[in-house]
């Protein structure tokens, strides 16, 4: 979202830059890609834990649009801290301060700070709480992109060192059983809450997904918005992504053919059997909707179809495709690990994409899977909701849909996309419709756009 949303702002007319940690992984890439970097003069320095804390500030432009790289010892190597703690939150909350702190060096002063999740949540409740920054007239939006983290620790030193006042620590702001919960915090003192689909806003304030965080969020409801995010139809198009055999769109559809047939290779499976390709590229969690698949592996040679997997996670999920894999090899097979290139092949050669999520915030692969021509299977939650309808609709649809969370359900559609798939004429009305929807982030951006002037006329506190 911050690599899109901020491109699509910019080509209508707003005045957005990115800030983000000088992660070692994420400069490498800058670095592969060309991007010309210069490190500001001066850098960027807040107090923090009794002492002054300094980033060097490295300005770049990706796309047209400016980026700030903020690099420090502080920081640390460790994007996702295993455990949380005030020493582990440390850099996260550092960060936040010296975002606020960035006009001192770079002269641009945003009107609005736009956070995500629970990394930059200290900045929402800074400007509501902290000792300083409390005066600073600034708005700020928080975007829940998964409520299922919310950066949860002890407090121990956090509010003495971090600057907060220490009423902010009570039932109505940061506290949670106990602890801080920095999400949760952000969500109290952010002018604008927003997530990443409409049926996601809906389901936090009830779902159990949100670990307790639903009642706070209903009361903030007020000031809630569910906007779907898009994706980067320049980068996922089969039209000219360099990473497939062949190319092809909906006029020229022969090159998913070519692809389908290499993926078949690749995965060491029969190309001449009938029946579809069905494929599934996704983190191997719970959410995912694995305990819905697992059960489900037994039945799967008989359906008529073959599976292929491509994904990284839990153990106990890698292992049980695995042996899946070994027991069928003519039916299924299971790539471990995170593959982006082989994951472009899975999209454009399957004919089904398989997404039974138990929950899902929106979900980019339905989204990409059907801009390649592979027709989702998903539960109907959150943003699969939002982006999938069912053929069998009246008023017709983009893929197959089931609600109850359980494996019956899921092979109730599996069995309905495996039999349409022989209809030809049917199937290929779907494809086409499929390669047909819009998810471009233009839509959402004059939304966030919306959002933002509304933020903007109402008067600073
Ligand atoms: P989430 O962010 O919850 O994992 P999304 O559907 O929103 O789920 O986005 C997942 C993204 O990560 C997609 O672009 C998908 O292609 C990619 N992805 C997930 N697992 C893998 C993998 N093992 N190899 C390559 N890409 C993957």
């Amino acid at each position: 979202m911050a690599g899109s949303l901020p491109k699509a702002l910019q080509r209508i007319g707003l005045d957005v830059r990115v800030i983000t940690p000088a992660w070692p992984g994420v400069m490498k890439k800058v670095e592969e890609a060309g991007h010309k970097t210069v490190e500001l003069p001066q850098r960027v320095r807040v107090s923090y834990a009794w002492s002054v804390r300094e980033a060097a500030v490295i300005h770049t432009d990706v796309d047209g649009v400016p980026v700030y790289f903020l690099r420090s010892e502080d920081y640390g190597g460790d994007m996702y801290p295993p455990v949380l703690n005030f020493q582990s939150v440390r850099p996260f909350a550092i960060f936040s301060l010296q975002a606020l702190e960035l006009h001192t060096t770079s002269g641009w002063e945003p009107d609005i700070y736009h956070c995500h999740d629970w990394t930059s949540a200290f900045l929402p409740c800074a400007l509501a709480w902290h000792r300083h920054y409390r005066h600073k007239n600034a708005k700020c939006i928080i975007t829940l992109h998964n409520v299922a983290h919310q950066g949860v620790f002890p407090p121990d030193s956090f509010l003495d060192e971090s600057g907060l006042e220490p009423w902010a620590f009570d039932m109505e702001r940061l506290e949670f059983h106990g602890q801080i919960n920095l999400l949760k915090g952000a969500i109290v003192a952010a002018d604008a809450v927003t997530t990443v689909s409409p049926r996601y806003a809906q389901e936090i304030q009830t779902y159990e997904s949100t670990q307790e965080l639903s009642g706070i969020i209903f009361r903030q409801r007020h000031k809630l918005h569910g906007i779907l995010n898009g994706i980067d139809t320049d980068f996922w198009n089969p039209e000219t992504d360099p990473l497939l055999p062949a190319n092809y769109s909906i006029q020229k559809p022969d090159g998913k053919v070519e692809c389908r047939n290499a993926l078949l290779k690749e995965a060491e499976l029969p190309a001449s059997s009938p029946g579809p390709v069905v494929v599934c590229v996704s983190r191997l969690v719970e959410q995912k909707g694995f305990s819905l698949i697992l059960p489900a592996l037994q039945h799967f040679p008989s359906l008529g179809a073959r599976f292929i997997f491509l994904g990284s996670g839990h153990a106990w999920i890698e292992n049980a495709l695995q042996h899946a894999s070994d027991q069928n090899p003519a039916v299924l097979r299971f790539f471990r690990g995170y593959n982006e290139p082989l994951s472009h092949l899975l999209y454009a050669g399957g004919d089904i994409f398989l997404m039974p999520s138990v929950f899902e915030p929106c979900g980019l692969s339905q989204m990409i899977a059907m801009r390649y021509g592979t027709v989702p299977v998903v539960r109907e939650v959150g943003g699969l909701r939002d982006t999938v309808f069912d053929v069998d609709n009246p008023e017709g649809g983009n893929g197959f849909t089931f609600l109850t969370c359980d494996t019956s359900g899921m092979m109730w559609a599996l069995r309905r996309a495996v039999t349409r798939f022989s209809k030809t004429a049917l199937w290929k009305k779907i494809v086409k419709r499929d390669m047909q929807e819009n998810f471009t982030w233009d839509k959402s951006a004059l939304l966030y756009e919306k959002l933002y002037r509304e933020m903007a006329s109402v008067p600073n506190k």
